[in-house]
């Protein structure tokens, strides 16, 4: 007898099958296959990270699974079907879409993200949380990630599927996704463990207003998490798969080894919203207090404050006395 857990694994399982033999096989399969060769992934990349196609049409997956005797309410409890609000039955949940299988550190599928291949909208469907998919542990390509991560101490968090793929598809292997969500402790405990000690993450979001947006949010758990992070901002309007296709790795990794260290991408950030007037920098201060606070080592804190005083031109004597009066706010 198997356990919940175990009964929605191996329905994931199944579907995960069930959408690679239709991306394998048919027509439609066909169109979907031509997409991935045309966004630039190769056969050894689809077929590595196990990506499939679930096709168009209410019930495809749900007739499969019924065929099979599995429970539609196992199933739908993994995410994959959805009961009808109105009468009886369950339909697809992912339908006309490329899927990507979401993986455990166990190399098990524990949930799915599906894109439409034109511009429909929402653009990017993915699984629900369920009792084996937990958004805020999991990482896109944890497994295939994990043994450059080791071998380099490095490790590069993007946003998107295509980054990941493509990153990994160049080479540039130590890479994991956040597919869209936020950036949480549990993330940055992992990839700390993967870089080990005295190791680094950089941040490649997406050049956009967005992605810019979240790599500050994240900047905040890297230095809760207690691990070293960098900031590459790609040219504007460019995500790391844009990016890679268009201008190749040799690029990536000389702009990647020129990546912003964190407190200069805070402090370059706070100089763009307020400006150098006296007012921005005087807002510019009182909002790095806390980032510099957070600077353990006191040589790097005295370091931050020197490069900051200068790049705003002031007095470093005024930034020290300012950040020495802060205090932060109690912990409730
Ligand atoms: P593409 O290159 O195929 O256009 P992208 O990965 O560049 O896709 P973005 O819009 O930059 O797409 O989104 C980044 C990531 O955020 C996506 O890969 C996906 O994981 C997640 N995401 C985006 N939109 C949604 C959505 N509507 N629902 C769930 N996740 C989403
Ligand atoms: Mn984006
Ligand atoms: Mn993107
Ligand atoms: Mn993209």
């Amino acid at each position: 007898k198997l356990t919940e857990r175990e009964t929605i694994l191996t329905l994931i399982d199944e579907a995960m099958a069930f959408y690679r033999e239709r991306l394998l096989s048919g027509r439609e399969g066909q169109q979907a296959m031509g997409y991935l060769l045309k966004r630039g992934m190769t056969r050894k990349t689809i077929d590595d990270y196990r990506l499939g196609f679930a096709p168009d049409g209410w019930d495809h997956l749900t007739r499969y699974l019924h065929s099979r005797k599995r429970s539609p309410v196992m199933a739908a409890q993994a995410g994959l079907i959805v009961p009808r609000k109105k009468g009886e039955g369950y339909y697809d949940r992912f339908r006309n879409r490329i899927v990507f299988p979401i993986f455990n550190a166990q190399n098990q599928p524990i949930g799915f993200g599906g894109r439409v291949m034109d511009d429909a909208l929402p653009k990017y469907l993915n699984s629900p949380e369920t009792p084996v998919y937990n958004k805020s542990r999991s990482l896109y390509g944890l497994n295939a990630a994990r043994p450059k991560c080791r071998e380099t101490g490095t490790v590069y968090v993007v946003e998107g599927y295509f980054d990941l793929l493509s990153m990994h598809q160049f080479g540039i292997a130590n890479t994991v996704a956040t597919l869209g969500t936020s950036l949480t402790a549990d993330h940055v405990r992992i990839l700390r463990g993967f870089v080990g000690e005295g190791g680094k993450a950089v941040l490649v979001y997406d050049s956009d207003q967005a992605g810019i947006k979240a790599a500050q949010r994240s900047v905040a758990v890297f230095q809760k998490g207690d691990l070293e992070a960098r900031i590459l901002v790609l040219p504007e309007g460019h995500d790391p798969d844009s990016f890679l296709m268009e201008q190749g790795p040799d690029d990536f990794m000389k702009a990647a080894n020129s990546a912003m260290a964190m407190f200069s991408f805070m402090a370059e950030s706070a100089v763009d919203r307020y400006g150098l007037s006296v007012e921005g920098k005087v807002r510019i201060v009182n909002d790095l207090r806390p980032a510099i606070a957070a600077i353990g080592d006191p040589v790097a804190r005295s370091l931050r404050i020197k490069h900051l005083a200068e790049r705003i031109g002031v007095e470093e004597s005024i930034v020290l006395d300012k950040i020495r009066r802060w205090k932060p706010a109690p912990a409730r």
